[in-house]
């Protein structure tokens, strides 16, 4: 394997910066998610470089990793947060992200959830529907405050992604029609508590081509022209996250390719700019550590069983998604290859890591390293089969922190009770 990220070998040892792996994976346990702080610090650099001379506003999307360790480092590297419920408004808080830099995003915000980032003060909505117009409106009303707002547009581009993280299709649940767009402004213009802000858009997730991007920026830089005249001048322009990363042979869209590819239609914009990145801030900042139980061999298979599960990282289940996989400790070369399946402990024949993939000859109990972890894994995990969720490290140098300690048996039934009568 070359280097993922701060992830490299060094005398056959995988280390993440300068600590080895295997040190964290004794002492903490495994399975394990390691994430490195450096990496996370150089993707913030690298987008406020990429996007220097336009003013920018990084919020970064809280559901890509929401540990609040992580939070407070990317709010002390400038960052805001992009939240797409209360629990992640809450997490931004606790970790300090200021309420003038967090933007509310999803389809479905519940009036709770509405009225707790009003209370908050969020910088603002990202509206979706014309009820939720509404239900803002009636509920800023009764707070007598006034909530900022933007419209999360569909503009019908493709995205070329994984179709469960595509989003801004005509087909899809997400925004409102571009066609619609200008009716929906001059409805929420006139709505008393309202103060209409911005425009959004978020067109999916794992996208590697600039194309959408241009097109879908393009299409919302023609519609803030219209808007203008019509007298309505917005000041953000929020282009959604969506940025993918190198996982297997892919090429990264860079920020560096992504604000190239934007900056003239940008020029035109006249508006604040917001991204709202979260796989590429922190997706090959980690990897998943996971100890091999057992190999086993039927009449058509090999199978790698290792102590993390779907319930750890459901990306492969879920979105047949490629990891990468590497041994902790390099094997000699003349030990072989051999072709496994790799797969975790619980019941679900959908449980894997990698299917027929070539590994080399590996020992029951060592390490094995899940690469690029750090996005939609722990935030995705679940206790399924009643597996305590893992514990988490972030490295810094030659340190290494643990920032959620593994779950223990008790965690997994805290709040629930047996009725009286089953006593
Ligand atoms: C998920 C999401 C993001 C972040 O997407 P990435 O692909 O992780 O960059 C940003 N904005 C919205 C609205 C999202 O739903």
């Amino acid at each position: 394997m070359e280097s993922i990220g701060n992830f490299h070998y060094r005398g056959g040892e995988l280390y993440c910066e300068k600590v080895p792996v295997e040190r964290m994976a004794e002492d903490a346990g495994t399975p394990l998610f390691v994430y490195s702080h450096a990496f996370i610090k150089d993707a913030v650099k690298e987008y406020k470089i990429a996007f220097r001379g336009t003013p920018l506003l990084l919020c970064y999307a809280v559901k890509a990793n929401a540990n609040i360790a992580i939070l407070k480092l990317l709010e002390s590297l400038g960052c805001g947060a992009e939240v797409i419920s209360g629990g992640e408004l809450y997490r931004a808080r606790q970790a300090g992200v200021k309420p003038g830099k967090i933007v509310f995003d999803g389809p479905g915000k519940s009036p709770e959830e509405i009225r707790y980032a009003l209370r908050e003060g969020v910088l603002m909505f990202n509206v979706e529907s014309e009820q939720e117009l509404e239900c803002i409106d009636a509920l800023a009303g009764e707070m007598k405050v006034k909530a900022r707002i933007a419209l999360r547009v569909n503009p019908d581009v493709n995205p070329n992604t994984h179709p469960y993280i595509a989003t801004g299709l005509k087909k899809d649940k997400f925004g409102i029609p571009i066609e619609r767009a200008l009716d929906y402004y001059k409805r929420a213009a006139a709505m008393s508590n309202l103060e209409v802000v911005g425009l959004h858009q978020h067109i999916g997730s794992q996208i590697t081509r600039v194309g959408p991007y241009r097109d879908s920026v393009r299409k919302l830089v023609d519609l803030l022209e219209r808007l203008r005249a019509e007298g309505l001048r917005l000041q953000y322009l929020d282009i959604g996250g969506g940025p993918g990363i190198r996982y297997d042979k892919e090429r990264a869209l860079t920020p560096e390719r992504l604000a190239g590819a934007l900056r003239e239609v940008l020029e035109s914009s006249g508006c604040r700019l917001i991204v709202e990145p979260g796989r590429s801030i922190v997706g090959n900042s980690g990897a998943l550590i996971t100890r091999l139980l057992y190999i086993k061999s039927n009449a058509v298979k090999n199978f790698y069983i290792v102590d993390a599960a779907m319930n750890d990282l459901i990306r492969p289940s879920l979105y047949q998604a490629h990891h990468h996989i590497a041994p902790v400790q390099l094997v000699p070369e003349r030990d072989g290859t051999i072709t496994v399946d790799v797969v975790g402990p619980i019941c679900e024949s959908g449980d894997y890591f990698a299917q027929d993939r070539e590994m080399p000859v590996m020992e029951p109990r060592s390490l094995i390293a899940v690469m690029s972890a750090g996005a939609y894994g722990f935030t995705m995990a679940s206790n399924y089969n009643a597996r305590p969720r893992a514990a988490e490290v972030l490295v810094k140098g030659d340190e290494y922190h643990i920032i959620r300690r593994r779950e223990t048996f008790r965690d997994l039934i805290k709040g629930e009770k047996i009725p009286e009568f089953l006593e």
